[in-house]
């Protein structure tokens, strides 16, 4: 338990309904006391009790637990109203920091938020540091890291589904997992030990066939939730994805489209320039951010190549393509560029203006690669055979963003490549923290190379410090084994008051 009090405004800073202050430590309801005038029972508000004396008076007002009280913050020292509000006391443990906690709900003003904080510091709290609260929580354990990790990822989740994911993992899920398999680990550790120590006493022994059985069964279950670990990570911090494609095809007017699907948030994203447009929009309740890559193709023009050079950095740093062809139209040199430029990288090729009659169709032609076919014209399918031919592994949808026709098959699609067209479970447990996601992959080389040294039949020993070394990796997840340093790190991303 910390022997200090600390304070800060946990709402918003700026306008609202209302604001909240707050304060953890044993000093709690002593600084309550201080600086808290409830309004007698009986007493309407013209008659609340004010003036230093009373509101400075320690032994007056006994609150019951958790219980909602209507009063005023008034200053001890010359009895000045800050602000009318309501006050709880929760006393540990039974609170979010496990220790003794107060709440002070005001008017949703920053000058009303700032008197009380300051008034609460002059009375015995200091500030929080940014996460104190979550950390205090972890620390009495209330929660364990992972869940605490899930709060800052509950408060930025910036979709549905990432959002649904962080309460999973408040909840439990993920740490329940990990608690699961490191019990499996202790357990085999154990069965080492023994097998070490004792020989030559009647206990079962550890045949290395039986010990080789074991680590994978336990590295399995690792390996399936790492397996995850990419929708995760995508449902957390949202797909980049980038729209490309020649001139004219149609880009602008499917990510005019998508905006105007999305009914949920569309926001700019922080700290992006308008030299490539990113918007955000949230897709099944997963976000995406969609950059514009207007303008691949080399140019002389000095203005033009920053653009382009823009335009390639976020095509190469795009998770997904999405390649907009213009299906009315032949496929040209400059099609057949972007194809191979997207070779090998994970896209779904968009013909585009499917409301028109297609190229082939009505005496247009389709150039081949070669551009050498003479004009005699190629059917419809042969599209896609071309495109099949250079982008063997993409998906391939047809759409017109002026009907709005197949743009549920590129929906599907895109959803598609980020489940990796896994049908997943309620039950499931997905990893969407990195940290968790690199620790997991060190806890299953560990326990590879015990295999590998298992089937070599190596000494138990050397066996065994693989084992503990994937159990300590695990733990480091959950908080158990985390050094001071990974802790004060995790809650270096949260926000003052929470
Ligand atoms: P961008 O240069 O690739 O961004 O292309 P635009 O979105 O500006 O579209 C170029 C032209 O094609 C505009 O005149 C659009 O109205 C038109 N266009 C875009 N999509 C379609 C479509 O699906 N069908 C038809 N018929 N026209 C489209």
């Amino acid at each position: 338990m910390s022997e200090t009090t600390i304070a800060a405004i946990s709402t918003a800073y700026g306008e609202a309904g209302i604001g909240i202050v707050r304060t953890s430590g044993p000093d709690s309801l002593s600084v309550l006391r201080k600086v808290f005038v409830p309004n007698r029972a009986g007493a309407t508000a013209g008659q609340l009790q004010t003036g230093a004396g009373s509101a400075g008076d320690a032994g007056v007002w006994t609150p019951q637990p958790r219980h909602m009280y209507y009063g005023r913050i008034v200053d001890p020292k010359d009895g000045s109203v800050a602000d009318e509000c309501l006050a709880v006391f929760m006393p540990g443990p039974q609170s979010y920091t496990g220790e003794d906690v107060a709440e002070v709900q005001c008017h949703g003003s920053v000058i009303s938020y700032k008197k009380i904080l300051a008034l609460m510091l002059e009375n015995g709290a200091q500030p929080a540091e940014p996460g104190e609260f979550t950390k205090r929580a972890f620390i009495n354990g209330r929660m364990d890291l992972a869940q605490a990790e899930a709060v800052i990822d509950l408060i930025k989740a910036r979709s549905a589904r990432s959002f649904d994911c962080a309460v999973g993992q408040l909840e439990g899920s993920l740490s329940q997992k990990i608690r699961s398999v490191r019990a499996e680990l202790l357990d085999l550790l154990t069965e080492l030990a023994v097998n070490m120590d004792y020989p030559d006493e009647d206990i079962e022994e550890l045949t290395y066939n039986r010990l080789g059985n074991r680590i994978s069964l336990i590295n399995d279950e690792l390996i399936k939730l790492k397996d995850s670990s990419a929708e995760g990570r995508i449902l957390r911090e949202g797909l980049l994805a980038a729209i490309v494609g020649k001139p004219n095809v149609g880009k602008s007017s499917l990510m005019n489209v998508l905006l105007r699907e999305d009914r949920s948030i569309v926001t700019d994203v922080p700290g992006t320039t308008r030299d490539t447009i990113e918007e955000q929009i949230s897709l099944r309740g997963i976000t995406i951010r969609f950059v514009d890559t207007a303008g691949i193709r080399s140019s002389a023009d000095k203005v033009e190549s920053i653009g382009i050079e823009r335009s390639k950095d976020a095509f190469n740093r795009a998770e997904l393509l999405l390649l907009v062809l213009d299906s009315s139209e032949a496929i040209s040199a400059e099609d057949l560029e972007l194809m191979e430029m997207a070779k090998d990288r994970p896209v779904i090729v968009i013909l585009n203006k499917d409301d028109l009659p297609a190229a082939g169709s009505h005496g247009k032609t389709i150039e081949a690669s070669g551009g050498s076919d003479g004009g005699n014209g190629l059917s419809e399918g042969m599209i896609e055979d071309e495109i099949r031919r250079i982008l063997p592994g993409a998906r391939m949808v047809r759409l017109s963003a002026k009907t709005g026709e197949g743009l549920l098959q590129l929906e599907d699609s895109i959803e598609e490549y980020v489940t990796g067209g896994r049908v997943r479970r309620e039950e499931d447990v997905l990893v969407t923290n990195v940290r968790h996601i690199a620790l997991i992959e060190k806890a299953i080389e560990e326990l590879s190379e015990a295999g590998r040294m298992t089937r070599a039949a190596e000494a138990m020993d050397f066996i065994e410090v693989n084992v503990r070394a994937a159990f300590d990796a695990l733990g480091e997840i959950t908080g158990e084994t985390a050094s001071g340093e990974v802790i004060e790190e995790v809650f270096r991303r949260f926000c003052l008051g929470k």
